[in-house]
């Protein structure tokens, strides 16, 4: 099964691709990870990625695509995949629809995970507490927040005009959301 998982920061999204992907078994790729291990390891990629992450805004399109690309040709996606984080604005959406076309991958659905504004801010101040995420200041998740809504929430229609949107409560237990994903993929 070839999967995209969509939602606001903090919408549980990231755990929940990961419990999915290891129910399914298939691959979990998400594109904040692979920054992230860019970063530490000092890569080309993750200098130019980290001042952006930093503020929580979006990683440059041509430098996310690049990186998605590799992973998408080289075949490591063939026994299905949930891709998480990715893609995240309408360039990005279109030039994976174009990725997927050239390598015949098709998508069966895109999970959206719905969070109210006012919910995502407590959880994200919550984990910052928890974590020292560096990215997860208050300022920063409101950032993260407004660049969603802006930036990636349109994607939200471009795969509801596809119709392989699905839409998932995320105000629930983990265990209740992950069911609820589960049931969702099974139709
Ligand atoms: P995440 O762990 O998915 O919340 O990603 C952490 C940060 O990595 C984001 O705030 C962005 O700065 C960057 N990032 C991750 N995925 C993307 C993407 N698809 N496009 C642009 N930036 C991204």
């Amino acid at each position: 099964m070839n999967l995209v998982f969509l939602g606001p920061p903090g919408s549980g999204k990231g755990t929940q691709a990961i419990r999915v992907a290891e129910k399914l078994n298939i691959v979990h790729l998400s594109t904040g990870d692979m920054l992230r291990e860019a970063v530490k390891n000092g890569t080309v990629l993750g200098k130019r990625a980290e001042a952006f992450m930093k503020k929580g805004e979006l990683v440059p399109d041509e430098l996310i695509i690049g990186m998605i690309e590799a992973k998408v040709t080289s075949g490591d996606l063939s026994r299905g995949f949930i891709l998480d984080g990715f893609p995240r604005t309408i360039p990005q959406a279109e030039s994976l629809k174009e990725m997927f076309d050239n390598n015949d991958i098709a998508l069966d659905k895109a999970v959206l995970l719905t969070v109210s504004d006012e919910e995502i801010i407590k959880r994200i101040k919550g984990r910052a507490e928890q974590e020292g995420r560096a990215d997860d200041t208050e300022d920063v998740a409101r950032n993260r927040l407004d660049v969603y809504r802006k930036q990636t929430a349109p994607i939200v229609d471009f795969y509801r005009k596809e119709s392989i949107l699905t839409e998932v409560r995320g105000e629930d237990t983990m265990d209740n959301v992950f069911k609820a994903i589960i049931k969702t993929l099974s139709k």
